[in-house]
């Protein structure tokens, strides 16, 4: 039966119960308003390990806008119900004090180098910080043997590893593929905001990522980025950020492409209010 706790002492001693009886701890963070994207992550890690422990936490500090923190859809009964219909074991639901017992939220101190400063680091400033912040506050709450993230947020979970590397943590990072809708459209909680028209124009930009991914076979990176940003940018609904093709290990940018190569074609834009971002990865043979 699926176990939901809103405090971490409870909690701490379902996770005690666990490894007491050698039982191996699969975890993925969320922020709710859960979709098969979070679905499958919970499915790979019950693929993998004995006990599922999902957490929704609508973590305030990788707010970078107050108005986005404001109007993320919070839905934890209706995320709670379908979560009792798959082979997770356990939810945490902590509140907002039960993380960050300070107003002033204390985030920890870790170098993420560039990736703090470029894409999403440049859009979102501060974002980063949160993200390795909670998640470290979660991994020392649960102690996890493996961790699930979906490749939709890239940037995030290279952020991620690199936390996890600089704590020594004994923890292992899963990358999941990223879940689309029929469309195109890489799922995500804020697609329930999107107006009708905005959600129409939305598969455009998984669009942009397949034909730019083709077009790179005979044409060149500076090219391909230049077409795609004007493609994206025709739409009045769009407020474009970036469209970018870098290298998949660290996303720094490639004077060219070599076979053997790892790539990563990410991109970010507002359709409407609303920021989406998306991102292929090409193995180049
Ligand atoms: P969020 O609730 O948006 O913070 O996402 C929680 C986790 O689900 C993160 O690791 C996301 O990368 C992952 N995720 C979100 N959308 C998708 C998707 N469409 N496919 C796969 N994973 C996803």
């Amino acid at each position: 039966m699926l176990q939901v706790f809103t405090d971490k002492i409870s909690l701490k001693d379902f996770i005690t119960g666990v490894k007491k009886n050698k039982k191996t701890l699969g975890f993925v963070p969320t922020m709710g308003a859960l979709h098969d994207g979070h679905l499958s992550l919970i499915q790979q890690a019950s693929n993998e390990c004995d006990i599922v422990i999902c957490s929704i936490f609508v973590n305030p500090t990788q707010f970078n806008e107050k108005e986005d923190y404001d109007r993320y859809p919070r839905i934890p009964e209706k995320d709670i119900d379908l979560l009792k219909n798959t082979s997770c074991s356990c939810i945490f639901v902590p509140s907002r004090e039960e993380i960050y017992e300070q107003e002033n939220y204390d985030l920890i101190q870790i170098d993420l180098g560039e990736l703090d400063n470029i894409l999403e680091g440049k859009f979102r400033p501060g974002h980063f910080s949160g993200v390795v912040t909670v998640v470290k506050k979660l991994f020392d709450i649960i102690e996890p043997d493996k961790a699930y993230f979906g490749q939709k947020d890239y940037q995030q979970l290279l952020t991620i590893r690199k936390m996890a590397a600089a704590f020594n943590l004994p923890v292992s990072i899963i990358s999941c593929p990223i879940i689309r809708e029929k469309d195109g459209l890489a799922m995500s909680s804020r697609n329930l905001l999107l107006s009708d028209e905005e959600r129409k124009f939305a598969p455009t930009i998984y669009k942009c990522l397949e034909e730019a991914k083709d077009k790179l076979k005979i044409q060149t990176i500076d090219a391909v980025q230049h077409w795609a940003r004007e493609e994206l940018k025709k739409s009045k609904l769009v407020e474009f950020e970036y469209f970018e093709i870098r290298d998949a290990r660290d996303l720094s940018k490639i004077e060219q492409l070599q076979t053997g190569m790892k790539i990563v074609i990410v991109t970010a834009l507002r359709v409407g209010k609303i920021r989406l971002i998306d991102n292929i990865v090409i193995n180049l043979n």
